[in-house]
């Protein structure tokens, strides 16, 4: 019975009324009045198809309304306006949908709750080290060490150090912020990467020296023309490279390499340094997450460099992947658009016309 259309049943309706004015004809002809065969016929059959159409338009009249108070009150629309059969099923779709559609909403929004959890989480633990220590430090201070000429100084430049690195969070939080905030409002226009590549190789130039890695362009590129917001592009550069220089060993190497293809280049920022366990590499680029979580946290990283390079990717259109191996060193990979524009540009990639 559930799974007959509503005019099979409205037709079954009118078939039994048709039966009862058959029997009720019948009656009237032997017992009362003496009828010609074709009224006994014509009689039930001119019954049941008036019967059909009656229901037919009460009960259409019916579902269109409690329909209507249905659709408007969780779609804002109206039912479809069509045969009985049709507006049922069209109907029993939408609930469908609509189910879907919750379920897919309640799933997003108890991701969007948990993630929400883990970063506050996260982001108490990174301000926690630095507050605390800034603390001790002050502490110590008041209760006499202000006077102690060995470790006023020293103590008063730790808890700088600290105040340092809370600046660093709450600069690369306030970064990528804004990045999502500004989703859209990318610079892209056409310059060249491998200028780009230098400079920031260059401004790299004494923290590379201090651990004594030797950071390089694999080899010597001429123009690479690509399209791009230059100053994201270069953030994202900035933090690969910073990483494979932070996280390093004495004496080794960061080297910066493009392949070209059709309407593409491949940049890829390789190092050898410790590399990272595969069992860490599906989780880096998300925010505050680290593999040596002691280390990192005192010294330096806000845990946002990788996230925040793979926003900037993303919103470019592409994707940043990650090769690592323990022991041999990390190969950071993405994609960037070539410019189809060769105008001569100038040094900040701005097209000169
Ligand atoms: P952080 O501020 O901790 O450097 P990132 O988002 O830049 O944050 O990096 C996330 C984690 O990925 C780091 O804590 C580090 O453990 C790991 N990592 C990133 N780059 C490298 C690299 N080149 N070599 C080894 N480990 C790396």
């Amino acid at each position: 019975m559930n799974k007959l259309r509503p005019s099979v049943l409205i037709l079954l309706g009118s078939i039994t009324f048709s039966a009862l004015s058959l029997g009720f004809t019948l009656i009237v002809h032997y017992w009362m009045v003496r009828l010609t065969v074709l009224l006994v016929i014509a009689i039930p059959l001119v019954s049941g198809v008036f019967a059909y159409f009656i229901f037919y338009y009460l009960l259409k009249q019916f579902i269109q309304q409690r329909l209507g108070l249905i659709y408007r009150s969780i779609r804002n629309k109206e039912p479809l306006n069509a045969s009985i059969d049709r507006m049922v099923a069209s109907a029993e779709l939408d609930v469908a949908n609509w189910e879907e559609g919750q379920s897919t909403e309640i799933i997003k929004l108890k991701e969007q709750e948990a993630f929400r959890r883990e970063f506050l989480g996260n982001l108490a633990h990174e301000l926690k080290t630095p507050v605390f220590s800034i603390q001790g430090y002050i502490l110590t201070l008041l209760d006499g060490g202000l006077d102690n000429p060995t470790v006023n100084k020293s103590f008063l430049e730790r808890a700088s150090k600290a105040t340092d690195r809370m600046a660093t969070i709450l600069d690369d939080l306030d970064h990528i912020t804004q990045l999502e905030v500004n989703e859209l409002s990318l610079f892209q226009r056409p310059f060249d990467l491998s200028e780009l590549v230098t400079e920031i190789i260059d401004s790299l130039e004494l923290l590379a020296k201090e651990k004594e890695i030797q950071v390089s362009k694999k080899k010597d590129y001429s123009t690479i023309n690509v399209v791009g917001d230059r100053e994201k592009i270069g953030q994202v550069f900035t933090n690969l490279i910073n990483n494979a220089i932070f996280y390093g060993n004495k004496g080794g190497y960061c080297r910066i390499g493009f392949n070209y293809f059709d309407d593409i280049i491949e940049c890829e920022i390789s190092d050898d340094g410790p590399g990272i366990d595969s069992s860490h590499l599906p989780r880096i680029f998300e925010r505050f997450y680290r593999v040596e979580k002691s280390r990192s946290r005192n010294e330096g990283g806000s845990g946002l460099g990788l996230a925040i390079a793979k926003h900037i990717i993303e919103s470019h259109g592409h994707k940043i992947l990650v090769k690592s191996t323990i022991g041999q060193g990390s190969n950071f990979y993405f994609n960037l658009n070539r410019s189809k524009n060769n105008l001569p540009q100038s040094s900040r990639g701005v097209p000169l016309k």
